[in-house]
């Protein structure tokens, strides 16, 4: 059995941090709390000046960028709590192999082993 306590000390103090970040440029999904969407762009105003819609929409662009970052880590986190809770934290998720504390440490939301670190993004 591994010693997760550490990792899920991190796991939660990074999920604060990425909370708190996340909540500056987007807001939780109610619908569903695995998607966050971003705030403040307001694309639909029809006295906007044309200039404008066009700056905001790069910001918009860029913001939405942002959050697709956030929320792929703030998920990776939230399931390797998960996974500390049901104790199958430090399984690779496609070959089941335990996942070395080498790269846990480096990453405790790792899903893969070392070998399929590749694969790790196209995991659903
Ligand atoms: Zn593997």
């Amino acid at each position: 059995m591994k010693d997760t306590v550490q990792y899920k000390t991190r796991l939660e103090e990074e999920l604060k941090e990425l909370t708190a970040e996340l909540k500056t440029i987007g807001v939780h999904d109610p619908e569903n709390t695995e998607n966050w969407i971003e705030s403040g762009a307001d694309l639909n105003d029809p006295s906007a000046d044309p200039l404008d819609v066009a700056d905001r929409t790069e910001e918009y662009g860029e913001r939405r960028a942002t959050v697709a970052v956030l929320e792929t880590r703030y998920n990776n986190i939230t399931r390797a709590l998960e996974k500390i809770e049901k104790g199958t934290y430090g399984i690779c998720e496609i070959s089941g192999e335990e996942i070395s504390p080498e790269r846990l440490d480096a990453n405790p939301a790792a899903r893969t082993c070392t070998a399929h670190m590749e694969e790790e993004n196209s995991l659903s």
